[in-house]
């Protein structure tokens, strides 16, 4: 298997690196790799309709310290507001953790700011910064992404409206995924799906970012083409097993690099740890190969997960 494994990684790789590349920001490797993205809600003030981050005005730092906080302050000096009361918009990128095999930086070390190409490449996979707008009739349908003129983040706008003029439009949609994925896998309605609908996501594929969304299309073209059934099978249970990791529901948690999704759930944290998926998938190769039991609990067919992790979970 693990031979198979880096036969299939040399295929892969070539096409889900370049999702993933960064410069190293402590010796300048340019060819440093992105372990994780960290991800904020962007939230709509529910006092002045101002957009906040979630994780912005220090909170990130403060959090980082270990320290919680309940209340977020309006932009605007209106007061402050729990994150119950105020709308979802979309989420934005705060931090990157970088893997340098060139200096192998460690532990807290890893945190990079996004410079501007990192905004640039993020904005090319994940698209412009939008805003969820509802317009069904009741809650389960009906919502729409519509695009918005600027991030939060003053560098990450800077670089989307230099794209903007460069490719002369006036949106940049997401990256258009390479393979096959489950387009059409509808939340079904239901006390678990209401936390998701509530982000606009209908769809089981939006619990991934669109970076991970078109590794796994990547890795799930490959394992097709593995011919023998075995080994092809084997592939597939791996896959399924690390589906749930590299979802949106990979939780950022202090003093747990884990951040393991809530079982049970489909809650999506407002802080998001968007992970590396080939990163993921060699841990789970690993995981196969010590045949670790929990992992035989799933039935390791990954082309039915997006349904199958939806319907399980109701
Ligand atoms: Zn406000
Ligand atoms: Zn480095």
């Amino acid at each position: 298997l693990k031979g198979s494994w880096w036969k299939l990684r040399e295929k892969v790789e070539p096409e889900i690196r370049p999702l993933c590349k960064t410069r190293c920001h402590n010796g300048g490797n340019t060819d440093a790799e992105i372990a994780n993205i960290i991800l904020s809600y962007v939230l709509r003030c529910p006092r002045c309709n101002a957009e906040v981050l979630y994780a912005g005005d220090g909170s990130w730092d403060q959090m980082k310290r270990g320290e919680k906080f309940k209340k977020i302050r309006c932009p605007n000096g209106k007061g402050e507001f729990t994150k119950a009361q105020a709308d979802f918009v979309r989420v934005e990128p705060i931090e990157i953790r970088v893997d340098c095999k060139a200096c192998k930086v460690k532990g807290e070390a890893k945190a990079k700011s996004l410079d501007e190409e990192d905004w640039e490449l993020y904005i090319s996979i994940e698209g412009g910064p939008t805003k969820v707008i509802h317009e069904g009739e009741d809650e389960w349908s009906e919502y729409k992404f519509e695009p918005v003129e600027r991030f939060l983040d003053d560098l990450g706008t800077k670089v989307y409206q230099k794209m903007l003029q460069h490719w002369s439009v006036d949106y940049i949609p997401p990256k258009e995924v390479p393979y096959w994925y489950p387009k059409d896998v509808k939340f079904p309605k239901g006390y678990n799906t209401r936390q998701p609908l509530k982000r606009g996501i209908t769809y089981s594929y939006q619990m991934f970012s669109h970076r991970n969304l078109i590794a796994l299309s990547i890795l799930w073209h490959y394992i097709k083409g593995i011919e023998d059934e075995k080994l092809r099978d084997k592939m597939r249970f791996a896959f399924t097993g690390m589906l749930f990791y590299v979802s949106l529901m990979r939780r950022w948690v202090y003093s747990n690099v884990a951040g393991v999704p809530l079982k049970g759930t489909l809650f999506i944290a407002s802080v998001i740890q968007d992970v590396n998926t080939l990163e993921i998938f060699d841990f789970k190769i690993n995981q196969v190969l010590r045949g670790l039991r929990e992992l035989l609990t799933f039935k390791g067919n990954g082309s039915v997960f997006f349904a199958k992790v939806i319907s399980n979970k109701p």
